[in-house]
């Protein structure tokens, strides 16, 4: 391969990406929204696959299914009239012929295809009435010897907010060119070799150069999490010792005796408060294992040193829940609580901010809009956030880089593993929950075939014949052609009918949040008996008296999904069911899922079972929020690289403090170096 004689560009890592060719605001604006802002974040933005284009299969040879690069002459080109119009080219290179059809094509195109021009394309091949075919192949006409194949295998990176590949590939071309000797802290020639494999790389020669790099990510994930647990150890806050006994006040009252798990839990917690070092404890237990009322008991004990906490819940719905609760266990004992939500009127919600800032109201609960510049604590000395799994790695670190340290509660229903914890929590106390309340029935877990729903129907009218309540999820909205899922509302109208109900609830992510909560609140007050929902209800909703959940197109959704949508039922005394309806036929994988869901409630074995199966993408992830874990780490195919990351981010950390740097600066949580800790 010969090397232009042109003088290479060095590449400058922290410029932002508007300074390659090509790349205006809006390409900016659209990089922004996957976390791509600089050069840097560019070359570390890499393919999930590739394609090979790298040589031209002769057609005799091109298989169904397959994807091929073919060459060859057009001989025909016709406007075909079939069920849809698409115009049919048909080209060869002797030794078969090939057609390529298009559904969508313009005039100028059409007349490019002249007879006789030679056309490279790439496509899928599949079966046409007139033997194979590619429908809208990419493709490119040559009136002149065409050049040789490219000589790598062709990148397909992962979606990307409207980016075309295309584009990719010229902008990643551009970075491919530049001189990156000097950025030493990249392991940039494997980033190279990742970005354009050649054509004769093997999947494993891949996967091995995606392991260095996620083994790099990882270490320098481990080595920002010890920095931030050694930076914690060495504040000191505000210690919170138990002065007024006001927890005893509402054990007394609670209706119920806490578990031994939730008493250790709880004793842990206090503990931890009670030191004058920030504490930085990470709550797992399982749904339903009563996780709200410790939390409860560490802002009692900060209230009764006259000190504020801040409760933050994923959703507004759960923000409300909690807020109930809050206040039905705190304001008897004279602490007041507040509610903090963006969606509050300006002037409730000044008077709410007024009441924090000079310190008159202690324990705020609320979305993440608790986090925002214009809520001022006076004296804020713990936050608690519930259902963290909701945030990603970076988040996670933002959380504990403000400023003053409060203490701090972390909640999670998503059971993590342990090797998982480790890597990921490392810099954070563990407690776990490890019993439900007495008294809670397993619940009884079916999947039945769409074919079978009005056995489910059947169900549903006996749960409300008990005076009992249930759910149903759909998985969207709206109708969606392409993936044909239920709507919500449509379902609702069928179920009123065929059930003969007045009333039947709907809860959707479109609806305000005003509506949402008068729904959740009438159907917690039993007003309501059916309520169909989207996935808005997945975590933390809490209403006892609802027994029967039925998760429809069960199949489409993720272990730990399925888990926390069957926790909402299953909270009372009564024995509870889910049922998994799924749409035939079902994929092996699909099958694999359910028969997990019916063999265990135990979400520790779940969410092992969904790390074996999908990668952690739900056990610890972002799912919803769309934020990325780790840029190459996947902790499901790499999760065996943990303990070496450990030990290598150890001894970095120990002997080579500059290693370390490199590391954080090529891979660490980006507000580290922001704050720079
Ligand atoms: P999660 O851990 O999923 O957040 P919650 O805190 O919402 O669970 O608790 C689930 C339900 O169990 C609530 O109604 C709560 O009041 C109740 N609960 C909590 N602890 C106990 C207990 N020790 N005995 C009986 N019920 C309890
Ligand atoms: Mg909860």
């Amino acid at each position: 391969m010969g090397k232009p004689a042109q003088k290479q560009v060095i590449a400058d890592p922290e410029r932002p990406i508007s300074a390659l060719k090509g790349v205006g605001p809006s390409l900016t604006q659209k990089f922004e929204g996957i976390s791509i802002v600089t050069i840097e974040d560019l070359i570390k933005h890499l393919p999930n696959r590739y394609e090979d284009r790298s040589h031209i299969v002769p057609m005799k040879d091109i298989k169904i299914g397959e994807q091929a690069l073919v060459q060859g002459e057009i001989v025909d080109s016709t406007v075909s009239f079939g069920r849809k119009r698409s115009l049919l080219i048909t080209i060869t290179d002797n030794t078969e012929y090939l057609k390529l059809r298009f559904f969508h094509f313009s005039k100028g195109q059409q007349s490019a295809f002249q007879v006789g021009t030679i056309i490279r394309a790439f496509g899928t091949a599949r079966m046409g009435n007139k033997g194979i075919e590619f429908i809208h192949p990419e493709y490119r006409v040559y009136v002149e010897e065409p050049p040789a194949p490219e000589n790598a295998l062709t990148p397909v990176y992962p979606l990307t907010s409207g980016i075309g590949q295309g584009r990719l590939r010229a902008l990643t071309d551009q970075l491919l060119k530049m001189d990156w000797t000097q950025s030493n802290h990249l392991p940039y020639e494997t980033l190279f070799y990742l970005h354009r494999p050649p054509p004769e790389a093997k999947d494993s020669d891949i996967e091995a150069a995606r392991s260095q790099i996620a083994l790099e990510e990882l270490t320098a994930y481990y080595i920002a999490m010890r920095i931030q647990q050694k930076g914690r150890l060495d504040q000191t806050t505000v210690p919170l010792p138990s002065s007024l006994k006001l927890g005893r006040v509402l054990l007394n009252e609670l209706g119920f005796k806490l578990t031994k798990s939730q008493q250790e839990v709880l004793t842990q917690v206090l503990k931890d408060l009670a030191k004058p070092t920030p504490m930085l404890r990470l709550l797992q237990g399982d749904v339903g294992s009563g996780k709200t009322i410790i939390a409860a008991f560490a802002a009692i004990r900060a209230a009764e040193q006259g000190r504020q906490t801040a409760v933050m819940a994923p959703t507004e719905i759960l923000a409300e829940q909690h807020y109930l609760n809050f206040s039905a266990w705190l304001e008897p004992l004279g602490i007041p609580v507040v509610l903090v939500t963006g969606s509050q009127k300006a002037s409730e919600r000044k008077k709410t901010e007024q009441s924090l800032a000079d310190g008159t109201t202690l324990v705020a609960v609320g979305t993440h809009a608790i986090f925002q510049k214009s809520v001022v604590f006076k004296k804020l000395s713990l936050t608690i956030i519930d259902e963290q799994h909701r945030f990603g790695v970076h988040q996670r670190m933002a959380l504990v880089n403000k400023g003053f340290i409060p203490h701090q509660l972390v909640m999670t229903a998503t059971p993590i593993p342990r090797t998982l914890t480790m890597a990921l929590y490392g810099n954070m106390d563990v407690s776990v929950i490890n019993e439900l309340p007495p008294g809670r029935q397993p619940i009884d877990t079916r999947a039945i075939s769409n074919e079978r729903r009005g056995e489910v129907v059947k169900a549903i009218r006996n749960t409300i014949a008990k005076g009992q309540q249930a759910y149903w999820v759909c998985p969207l909205i709206e109708e969606s052609a392409q993936l044909n899922l239920a709507s919500a509302g449509a379902t609702a109208k069928k179920l009123a009918s065929s059930l003969g109900l007045k009333t039947v609830g709907l809860l959707h992510g479109r609806m305000s949040n005003k509506e949402k909560s008068t729904i959740m609140a009438d159907f917690k007050s039993k007003k309501i008996p059916l309520l169909v929902a989207t996935t808005v209800i997945e975590v933390g909703v809490d209403t006892p008296n609802a027994t029967l959940v039925v998760i429809e197109n069960a199949e489409r959704m993720g272990l730990a999904q399925l888990h926390q949508l069957r926790g909402r039922v299953g909270r009372g005394d009564e024995p509870s069911h889910c049922i998994l309806l799924y749409s035939t036929p079902l994929s092996e994988k699909s099958r694999g899922r359910l028969q997990i869901m019916r063999d265990s409630t135990d979400g520790f074995y779940i969410a092992e079972k969904d790390l074996e199966m999908r990668g952690p993408g739900e056990v610890a992830g972002t799912r919803q929020t769309g934020e990325q874990q780790f840029r190459v780490a996947n902790l499901g195919t790499h999760a065996h690289l943990i303990p070496a990351a450990i030990d290598k981010g150890e001894k970095l950390a120990t002997t080579d403090q500059k290693g370390a740097d490199a590391l954080l600066k090529a891979w660490g949580p980006k507000q580290i170096h922001h704050l720079g800790v």
